[in-house]
C-alpha cells in the first residue's frame, strides 16, 4: 500500500555535464511503479531539471534555509526551490548535523519550512556509533522526529512526510546496517508516528532506509515490512548501481 521511494543523493559531487548525464541515464532507466528521486547540489538543481523534464524522477534538494529572504548569504530559500522545480528537500542529514554543526532547533525549522511550502520532507533521523552502543538508539531517533511540527505534517498528509533512518556509522563507511536492525528501528518509527498521529497515518508515511546500501545489500534490506525504500549516498553516483537498487525496491 506504500510505494516505495528511492533517492539519490549526489552530496557536493559531479560537475554540470556529469550531473545531467547521471540525470539524464536515471531517467531513462527509472522503473515505473517505484518513486524514484535525486538530489544534485544546489548549483545544478536547475540543470538537471531541465534534463529530468518528461520523466517521473522527482528532483531534490539537500538542504534548504528556513529563512524566506533576506541577508543570509551563502543560503537558498523554499521559494527558490519551488522556482526550480524541486519536489523533495532533506533535513536532518547527518553531515548536516555533525559536519556543520546543525542543532535541532534550525533542522525544526528547517522541516516546518519544506512542509509549509508544500514540497514532500525527507527527514533523516540516526545514532552515532557511541549512541547505538550505550543503547540510545531509539532515544535519538525518538528526540529527531519531535523535530518535525506533528500539526504541520498531518495537515499535509502522510504523502508530504518521508523519514529516513540512516544511522551515522553506516554512511559512507561501506558498513550498512543488518535487515534486522533496520527493521527494528523503522518499526519503532512508525510506532512513534502512529503515537503523535495516528495508525492510519503512520501506516502510509514511507520510511527509507538510508546508509551504504548498494546493489548486493538492497534486496533483503528493502524486503523488511517497515523500509519502504532507500536514501542513497555513493551508489547513487553510477546509474547502474542506482537503478540496480530502485529495481530492487519493485
Ligand atoms: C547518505 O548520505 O544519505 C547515504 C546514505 O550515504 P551512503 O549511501 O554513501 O552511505
Amino acid at each position: 500500500m506504500r510505494t516505495s521511494f528511492v533517492a539519490g543523493n549526489w552530496k557536493m559531487n559531479t560537475n554540470k555535464a556529469s550531473a545531467v548525464a547521471l540525470a539524464t541515464a536515471v531517467a531513462a532507466g527509472a522503473p515505473a511503479r517505484v518513486q524514484v528521486g535525486v538530489a544534485p547540489p544546489f548549483v545544478y538543481l536547475d540543470a538537471v531539471g531541465q534534463a529530468l523534464k518528461g520523466s517521473t524522477v522527482r528532483l531534490g534538494a539537500q538542504d534548504v534555509c528556513a529563512e524566506k529572504n533576506g541577508a543570509y548569504t551563502g543560503a537558498c530559500s523554499c521559494e527558490m526551490m519551488a522556482d526550480l522545480g524541486v519536489n523533495f528537500i532533506l533535513t536532518g542529514h547527518s553531515e548536516r548535523r555533525h559536519f556543520f554543526k546543525e542543532p535541532g532547533d534550525v533542522v525544526a525549522k528547517k522541516a516546518a519550512a519544506v512542509l509549509a511550502g508544500g514540497f514532500t520532507l525527507v527527514h533523516c533521523v540516526g545514532e552515532k556509533l557511541e549512541e547505538r552502543d550505550a543503547n540510545k538508539t531509539l532515544d535519538v531517533v525518538q528526540a529527531q522526529l519531535n523535530e518535525i511540527d506533528p500539526k504541520l505534517a498531518g495537515d499535509k498528509g502522510p504523502d508530504k512526510l518521508v523519514i529516513a533512518y540512516e544511522p551515522v556509522w553506516a554512511i559512507g563507511t561501506g558498513r550498512n546496517a543488518t535487515d534486522q536492525q533496520a527493521q527494528e528501528v523503522h518499526a519503532f518509527i512508525r510506532s512513534a508516528l502512529a503515537r503523535r498521529w495516528n495508525k492510519d497515518f503512520a501506516d502510509r508515511v514511507r520510511i527509507q532506509y538510508g546508509g551504504s546500501m548498494k546493489p548486493e545489500n538492497a534486496k533483503g534490506l528493502l524486503s523488511q515490512p517497515d523500509v519502504d525504500g532507500g536514501l542513497i549516498g555513493g551508489a547513487a553516483l553510477k546509474a547502474d548501481s542506482f537503478l540496480a537498487i530502485a529495481n530492487a525496491a519493485d
